[in-house]
């Protein structure tokens, strides 16, 4: 089996979503028996924030997840580079999708994220908020000035700047300011699908040319318009595309399985919905003529270079 690092994966929501329902044991008993069944060793797991919430909701499911991470032994919180050599468990990265919260106090704000292990941001999700514009925002905004000052701060502490939902404005802004490489976690090419979410070519070129990563996303409608296309065999499509355009070594999985909260049977792969059957994404990439040194490239070499290099 393939081993696999995963760029993205709504596990802080989950958490929260499961808890209202009043389950427990959230991790061990809902995620981490598909994630060892697919290959998965690695997986950046985030807080997801859609544009409402507070500072104090940012807060609250980061915290959730902590506790969840500590009552699952099989279950690893990286919270430094060193760490991510261990093998078996699954090891967790953990990041945000969203920073509406941060509305002012942003030096001290990105502090507290530090503190509690956050590695990898997103200053927003599909909204608009006080730091950037995602991609349902006003296209002639960017990022603010305290956005700005977000990106520095991350900086201070190596959290790895993630710019899938960015809308173009906000994406150039950030790689005009940002110091080291940036990631597009969940993101795919949108000359295969026109979709507000996937990079535009000179969007993936700059990526590449300052050395980060994309990691290709397995929800149906960034991967095809119509629903009989949203196969395994398109995604692969993609990462050839991909492959030509920006070469293998900046191609990563980011596959955001919503199979915890949400109906994964309408929205994601049509052949693939759930994290234990990943290793068809592997199978299929061999059929379509990959080599073997390039799959593992893919599916967990590059990110975990990345993180070698770019965590503190
Ligand atoms: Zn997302």
């Amino acid at each position: 089996m393939m081993k696999l690092f995963d760029l993205h994966g709504d596990t802080g929501y989950a958490v929260m979503k499961l808890r209202a329902l009043h389950k427990q044991n959230i991790i061990a008993d809902y995620q981490l028996g598909k994630r060892k069944q697919g290959g998965f060793q690695w997986l950046c797991a985030a807080s997801y924030f859609e544009g409402h919430e507070t500072w104090e909701d940012m807060q609250a499911m980061i915290t959730a997840l902590h506790e969840e991470i500590t009552l699952c032994d099989d279950v690893s919180l990286i919270n430094q580079k060193q760490q991510l050599k261990k093998p078996n468990p699954l090891n967790l990265i953990l990041s945000v999708e969203g920073m509406c919260g941060i509305r002012e106090q942003v030096e001290e704000k990105i502090d507290w994220l530090n503190a509690h292990d956050i590695k990898v941001g997103s200053l927003a999700w599909n909204d608009e908020n006080a730091l950037a514009t995602g991609v349902r925002g006003n296209p002639k905004r960017g990022l603010s000035e305290l956005g700005r000052r977000a990106i520095a701060r991350m900086g201070v502490h190596g959290m790895v700047i993630d710019v899938s939902h960015a809308n173009e404005k906000t994406f150039w802004d950030i790689m005009t300011c940002a110091k080291s490489p940036v990631i597009a976690t969940h993101s795919n090419a949108r000359a295969l699908c026109d979709h507000p979410r996937n990079l535009y070519d000179e969007q993936l070129l700059a990526i590449a040319e300052n050395g980060g990563l994309v990691g290709v996303v397995c929800a149906g409608a960034f991967v095809h318009r119509d629903r009989d296309m949203q196969s395994i065999s398109q995604l692969v499509k993609h990462i050839k595309y991909l492959k030509q355009l920006i070469g293998m070594e900046h191609i990563a999985l980011g596959c955001d399985f919503m199979d915890d909260y949400d109906n994964a049977q309408d929205t994601m792969l049509i052949d693939l919905n759930s994290p234990k059957d990943a290793q068809k994404i592997i199978d299929e990439l061999r059929s379509q003529g990959f080599q073997d040194a390039e799959i593992r490239m893919l599916a967990y070499e590059n990110a975990h270079r990345f993180f070698m290099q770019h965590l503190k």
